[in-house]
């Protein structure tokens, strides 16, 4: 007998609000008809488990049947099915979920239903002008039901034939949804969210090459191949096993650095397996990225506000049924659950590196160049996993040797602490660039750290703020003896007319654009007669407002330079010997003196500041000079 009904709800139409505003994208319809068809052949196992079932099971599976032509799409099971009083209660009496009732029940039994998607079935009608269950209960002496609705709340109900236990949905797909009536792109759907699900989904039938074109061979094409490695022991697995799942998740990434397997089930519920990738030298937004699942089922993989933003540059797999999944995301960030859910992630990534950090030294060495940006990154913007990786973060040196911070503390402090007490971490950025200054640093007995990450200059205030007493000074930022003072020195006593012309001299010398500040020294007749140097203060303001620091003050400022004119050099002494007594003549006398500019010019090369013109006059000017030395 047949029956003609109005769906139980109060709306008038219920259907267009499904279609606009319930799901922004129409393409979930696919994983709520196969989440609920897994979850019916789950039922049934479980019915089977507690022996309330005792016949044939069959082998459970989700069928997916595709008729391009017809514009159909069928969701098969041979899970429990539905009796008429239950398409009534759970389809009609839409909202009416059963899921809750079912769990209460068989609780013990059943780890993984999945439940928690609403108005799952109705989803259909985003994509379908009608939709028929054809479904047969696995209770004794039930009778096969077709349900039929057109997308109008009027449906109909009718006894039919159905022989075999389970479900059968058929959408009849919408002239402007056709893309779903298409092949390709239902196959990459059940591969984007059907990957991992527990009960085998089939699509078609596996290809195989013959004769010049793609054949189906008789073998289901099984689109779950791939074990959800994530809900297995970690006992149970070697490396190898998570490496190929690694290549099976993200077939063109390199070989990640570590994983991290993540397993907690109070008091929340969530399983994972996140990798350490290999990140190059720049802050690359990487296209793999984290994939969340509920209950093995794909969700999204977009976690922008269910893991703090530095691990956001993790790949890998976070599966959890306690993630809210329909809702906004601002909704997400004050969930208490996703709060607690990241807190616990942060702190198992800082636990993992911990581990490796005392247990595997020499691999976390070895790897470390690819890993800096990501825990330099995660110290700058988390602070509790600051306060852990304090003890795990390495420091590498300009000779490849590789330091914790504590102890590298430790190492220097006999011979790099200044007369304000305070540990001096010297430091380069870039070994050939800064080379002259490494070498005398070197020479002096002094260690230099190599800095030369995209996010070092931040670093280096953090690592100033949480150490105590130590201070960071980049090799080129004032003359070797001056980097690390000990004693308070005794600087040459100029007069101040003296200062002026030393000033007007060097202006006049030094290219335009830029701004000096010109100051004499004792260096020791050996040193060189002119060094330039770009105070440490000022140069981190630049590149930290370089950097977006909110410091656009500084970037806007000229570069700045210290000049130091050793006055113990002889060719200094003689140059300020010769300078005239008439201020007027000063700047004149400068620009005609070869030495003056020739001294210049070398301490500007040093620095790769000499460029355009002035390299070539000084090219021409050297030449000049070799050819007065040896030809006269
Ligand atoms: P939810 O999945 O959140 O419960 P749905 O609207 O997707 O909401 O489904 C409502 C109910 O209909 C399910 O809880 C289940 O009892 C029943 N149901 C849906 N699809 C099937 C199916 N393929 N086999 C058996 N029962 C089903």
């Amino acid at each position: 007998m047949a029956t003609n009904g109005k769906i139980g709800v109060t709306t008038e139409n219920i259907f267009p609000v499904i279609k606009k505003f319930l799901y922004s994208d129409h393409e979930i319809f696919l994983r709520e008809l196969v989440a609920n068809a897994v979850d019916a052949t789950q039922k049934m196992k479980a019915l089977a488990a507690s022996g309330e079932y005792n016949a044939e099971l069959g082998e459970l599976a989700v069928r997916i049947e595709l008729d391009e032509a017809a514009k159909t799409l069928k969701i098969v099971d041979n899970g429990i099915g539905m009796t008429a009083e239950e398409v009534d209660k759970y389809i009609n009496q839409i909202a009416f979920s059963s899921a809750g009732e079912f769990l209460e029940k068989y609780k013990d039994q059943l780890s993984s239903i999945i439940g928690h998607f609403g108005l799952g079935f109705y989803s259909a009608f985003m994509v379908a002008e009608k939709v028929t269950i054809e479904t047969l209960s696995w209770k004794d002496g039930a009778k096969a039901v077709k349900w039929t609705c057109d997308g109008s709340p009027e449906y109909q109900m009718e006894e039919c034939e159905k022989a075999e236990r389970g479900t059968v949905i058929t959408l009849y797909i919408a002239e402007d949804e056709k893309e779903f009536a298409q092949k390709n792109r239902i196959s990459s759907l059940l591969n984007k969210y059907c990957k991992f699900m527990p009960v085998p989904v089939i699509f078609g039938k596996e290809q195989e090459w013959k004769d010049g074109k793609y054949v189906d061979t008789d073998k289901d094409n099984v689109i779950n191949k791939i074990e959800p490695l994530w809900a297995r022991k970690p006992a149970d697995l070697k490396d190898e096993d998570y490496k190929e799942f690694y290549k099976a998740l993200y077939p063109m990434a390199d070989e990640p650095l570590f994983h991290i397997h993540l397993n907690v089930d109070y008091p929340f519920n969530l399983t994972g397996i996140l990798y350490f990738p290999k990140i190059k030298n720049n802050v690359e937004i990487s296209r793999n990225k984290i994939q969340l699942y509920c209950n093995q089922m794909f969700v999204t993989d977009s976690v922008d506000n269910i893991v703090p933003d530095f691990l956001t540059l993790l790949h890998g797999v976070i599966d959890s049924p306690d993630i809210p999944l329909n809702v906004s995301r601002s909704y997400l960030q004050s969930d208490s659950n996703v709060k607690k859910i990241s807190t616990y992630i942060t702190k198992k990534v800082a636990d993992r590196l911990d581990e490796i950090f005392r247990n595997e030294r020499a691999q976390l060495e070895e790897k470390w160049d690819n890993l800096k940006l990501f825990i330099e990154f995660g110290m700058l913007s988390d602070d509790k996993f600051c306060d852990r990786a304090m003890k795990f973060c390495l420091l590498k040196n300009t000779e490849n040797k590789y330091f914790s911070i504590e102890d590298y503390k430790k190492a220097i402090e006999g011979g790099q602490t200044d007369k304000d007490k305070k540990v001096v971490f010297l430091y380069a950025t870039d070994t050939d660039a800064q080379y002259s200054f490494i070498e005398a640093a070197k020479n002096k007995g002094y260690d230099v750290l190599l800095m030369d990450c995209h996010l070092d200059s931040h670093f280096v205030n953090l690592l100033e703020a949480k150490l105590e007493n130590v201070r960071f000074a980049r090799v080129d930022s004032d003359s070797i003896d001056n980097l690390i003072p000990t004693e308070d020195k005794i600087r040459p006593e100029l007069s101040e007319s003296d200062q002026e012309d030393l000033t007007t001299m060097f202006k006049a010398v030094l290219p335009a654009g830029n701004e000096y500040n010109v100051h004499a020294d004792n260096l020791g007749a050996d040193a060189a007669p002119i060094l330039i140097t770009q105070s440490e203060f000022m140069r981190r303001y630049r590149e930290m407002s370089a950097l977006g620091g909110g410091m656009n003050f500084y970037g806007e400022m000229p570069e700045m330079y210290n000049i130091t004119v050793n006055m113990e050099n002889p060719l200094v002494e003689k140059i300020m010997g010769a300078k005239p007594a008439e201020k007027s003549e000063v700047e004149a006398f400068a620009k005609d003196n070869d030495a003056l500019r020739q001294i210049t010019d070398l301490a500007l090369l040093a620095n790769g500041m000499l460029k355009g013109k002035d390299l070539s006059d000084f090219i021409a000017r050297s030449a000049k000079v070799v050819e007065n030395a040896y030809l006269k």
